[in-house]
């Protein structure tokens, strides 16, 4: 299936835009780099005196560089790249996902305007949305859960300028129609943003589906590797795409560095083999945790169970590598559990191609007060975890091993007890 996706800029296929677009080798520096140099001069020679060429007339698209706040060629090699994956007409890479949002936010909103939201967003939209938009900008935020496009349509007003989504949800892995999304934002005349972060554009385009811009930070499944922070913003409206190119370049001068770009320039290179593999081994994990008798949920849009799984089927071509569960056991336990393993590394973050395992109440929605957590459904025996690519019988074999150290606690002591060795002398 993946091997007919094509793109709006070019019909060759997915695979083949993830390796070369945007980079094709060039000669007119006498040299033919196969891959894109990391151009790290922050500004470039001009020809010389021109009255009749203003700043604006400046156009990255066309390769013309002047100062690399502005364009930069390696970070626009990323740009058209991802623009061709994602199948939008202009991208603007940040120097972080965080930059991507604000000012794709910022470029649809004015002082007064209304948004409507996922209400679980990734925890930094969620706080941004309310701690800047609302609380400093005047910008007026209803979240709501979307998984029922009415609640979205029922809280739009005059006054809604923009709906911002995430699909799948994070960390419960809920999703959004995407174009009942659309023709909710078509209603009432508003933008429609998707943060595509963590299907990325193999498993999702969300602009074929009605989408006006998909974000996302590039930390994650773009670049792959857990080893640069970097964001994109992707669409094809040219005003839309002016006012956010305003911002990233001169509103808040908030660009992708070019090392990064090379990272990320790099990592899209094997986007298409990653994420195969990332859906192969969490299909497996999340079917063995669904068997297992100590795991009360398992929130993953490939299996059966999940409640909007011929939604997934329908809107994505994959269910991507994410996925969370609920283990039957309190705190201690989980503690017990995430303690003995050794091939899922306790870390925020995802989308590398190592395995981690994360702790939702404690870490990445620790900021959230505890009864927001509880409305989620997001308790305190919620782990997240980001499959990786190695091989999924170890991924399941380590798996086996919180399980039987979690049981272990349970058997010979109290949880107290089961606790105390962690202060024994020399192990701290
Ligand atoms: C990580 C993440 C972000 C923020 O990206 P940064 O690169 O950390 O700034 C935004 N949205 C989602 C869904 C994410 O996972």
């Amino acid at each position: 299936m993946s091997s007919e996706k094509s793109t709006a800029a070019d019909d060759r296929r997915f695979e083949t835009l993830s390796v070369t677009y945007g980079e094709e080798p060039d000669l007119s520096n006498g040299v033919g780099d196969v891959t894109s140099p990391i151009h790290l001069a922050s500004t470039y020679t001009v020809e010389g005196i021109d009255m009749d060429t203003a700043l604006e007339d400046l156009d990255p698209e066309a390769d013309e560089f002047l100062y690399t706040r502005l364009s930069n060629p390696t970070r626009h090699a990323v740009e058209k790249r991802i623009a061709a994956l994602e199948g939008g007409d202009h991208a603007m890479a940040f120097a972080s996902g965080t930059s991507a949002v604000v000012s794709t936010v910022m470029a649809a909103v004015e002082p007064g305007d209304h948004v409507v939201a996922f209400e679980d967003l990734y925890g930094g939209t969620n706080t941004m949305l309310k701690e800047l938009f609302r609380d400093r900008l005047n910008v007026a935020v209803d979240f709501v859960d979307a998984t029922d496009p009415e609640n979205v349509r029922a809280a739009t007003t005059e006054e809604t300028a923009l709906l911002w989504m995430e699909t799948p949800t994070n960390p419960l892995l809920r999703l959004c129609d995407i174009e009942a999304m659309a023709a909710v934002a078509d209603e009432c005349d508003a933008l429609l943003g998707v943060d595509n972060t963590f299907m990325g554009p193999y498993f999702q385009r969300p602009l074929e589906l009605g989408a006006d811009v998909v974000v996302h930070s590039t930390t994650k499944y773009i670049n792959g590797h857990s080893d640069s922070l970097g964001g994109v913003a992707v669409l094809s409206d040219d005003e839309y795409a002016r006012e956010i190119g305003f911002l990233q370049q001169v509103g808040m001068g908030n660009v992708m560095a070019p090392f990064d770009a090379y990272m990320v320039l790099r990592g899209m290179k094997t986007l298409p083999l990653r994420m195969a593999q990332h859906e192969t081994n969490a299909a497996e994990v999340a079917a063995y945790l669904e068997s297992h008798d100590r795991v009360s949920a398992v929130h993953y849009p490939g299996l059966d169970s999940h409640p909007q799984h011929d939604l997934a089927d329908d809107q994505m071509d994959g269910h991507g590598g994410v996925l969370s569960f609920e283990l039957d056991g309190g705190l201690d336990a989980v503690e017990r559990f995430v303690a003995a393993l050794e091939e899922f590394t306790l870390a925020v973050s995802l989308g590398g191609v190592e395995s981690l395992i994360e702790h939702p109440a404690s870490m990445t929605h620790s900021p959230l007060p505890a009864e927001e957590r509880a409305e989620l459904g997001i308790t305190d025996s919620l782990l997240r975890v980001s499959v990786g690519v190695e091989h999924p019988k170890d991924l399941v074999a380590d798996l086996e091993r919180g399980f039987e150290a979690m049981v272990a606690g349970e058997g010979s002591a109290t949880d107290a007890e089961a606790d105390a060795p962690e202060a024994s002398p020399g192990d701290d």
